[in-house]
């Protein structure tokens, strides 16, 4: 008799658990992608304990008819592609259908939704991947998902988990993120009933990076602009006197979605020239709108790396425009933020 069998699905779903739940933060960020995708125009991100007791995410998009509600919780099941062609131009910011299983693979998790289209909304329970309960439900047109008990099976990765303070200021940096890219959608965020951001989702950037960042940051700041036939970029850049020990105060996002990308970074920081100090980075917002077909976003399961076709003419780009609105700062001293 053969040695080789199929693992469990829950048994699958804990190992891409491995990769997609890392922590408390990744929990939040995919399931505030999720609402993203979901066409919400307000998300409320509600934690406890910074998020090891409670994780609850409330939004008001689209909600999940009631045939899909079970299926949504399946490994590699998506309401986003389709076909082979859909994967190379994505607009989502999900489309593995791999966070929902992995999530309740090691958590007990309460969803409640409904879509516009039907009467009831529907409840579900699900505990260590298994369905403890579905059943219908009064609802607002939304989803509700509720994270409870993070890692309760796989107590190796709680005790890798660091300090509250830590992992409460990973979840700040995802929303932060999340509300520099969508700045149409108002987030908020509260831990043990204390709120720490809330953004009101009315397009402005200018304001989100204010309320992120402080006002007086946010008006050492200024807006730049690029482009050439492959890529648009825009967003906001620090003036030289405002800097940091760490290159945390970059984002860079891809057509709506915060990627990390080193020589992009690089490339940006280049756009100073001599003008920065070593060891010390700007702040800046950049958002690069490109063909989907010349990005690839399904390189890691997190899709905060992601290939680009042309960086080099990207990173070029970027470097010129900021040298660019730069030396125009330097020749008109009163081009700064107006808040
Ligand atoms: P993916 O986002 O890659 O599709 P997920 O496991 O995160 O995979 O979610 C599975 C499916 O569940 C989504 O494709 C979507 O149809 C549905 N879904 C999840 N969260 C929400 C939400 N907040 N609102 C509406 N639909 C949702
Ligand atoms: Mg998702």
């Amino acid at each position: 008799m053969g040695q080789i069998h199929e693992l469990s699905d829950i048994l699958a779903d804990q190992i891409a658990a491995g990769e997609v739940v890392e922590r408390p933060a990744s929990v939040v960020k995919e399931l505030v992608e999720n609402a993203i995708d979901a066409k919400s125009t307000q998300i409320d991100v509600t934690v406890e304990d910074a998020g090891l007791t409670t994780i609850k995410v409330s939004d008001n998009g689209i909600g999940i008819l009631h045939d899909d509600v079970k299926l949504a919780f399946r490994r590699h099941a998506t309401s986003k592609i389709n076909s082979r062609t859909d994967l190379f131009k994505v607009k989502t910011l999900g489309f593995r259908g791999e966070a929902l299983p992995s999530i309740v693979s090691v958590a007990d998790v309460t969803l409640q939704t409904a879509n516009k289209t039907e009467l009831e909304g529907t409840a579900i329970h699900i505990k260590g991947g298994e369905i403890k309960s579905t059943k219908p439900c009064a609802s607002r047109v939304g989803t509700t998902i509720t994270v409870r008990d993070l890692f309760f099976n796989t107590p190796a990765r709680l005790k890798y988990l660091s300090s509250l303070p830590t992992e409460l200021a990973n979840i700040s940096d995802i929303i932060n993120r999340l509300a520099l890219s969508h700045t149409d959608i108002a987030f908020s965020l509260s831990n043990n009933g204390k709120v720490l951001i809330k953004t009101a989702g009315n397009g402005n950037l200018q304001q989100v990076i204010g309320t992120i960042y402080g006002i007086s940051s946010a008006r050492q700041m200024v807006s730049f602009n690029g482009k050439d036939l492959d890529f648009t970029i825009n967003g906001f850049i620090s003036l030289p006197k405002l800097t940091r020990a760490s290159r945390n105060y970059i984002s860079l996002l891809i057509n709506g979605r915060y990627i990390k990308n080193y020589k992009l970074t690089k490339a940006l920081i280049a756009g100073y020239g001599s003008k920065l100090m070593v060891g010390r980075y700007p702040f800046a917002v950049v958002n690069i709108q490109l063909d989907p077909l010349l990005v690839d976003v399904n390189v890691h399961p997190t899709k905060q790396e992601v290939r680009i076709s042309k960086e080099d003419e990207l990173s070029e780009l970027l470097t010129q425009s900021i040298a660019k609105r730069l030396e125009q700062e330097n020749l008109i001293p009163n081009g700064l933020l107006n808040l």
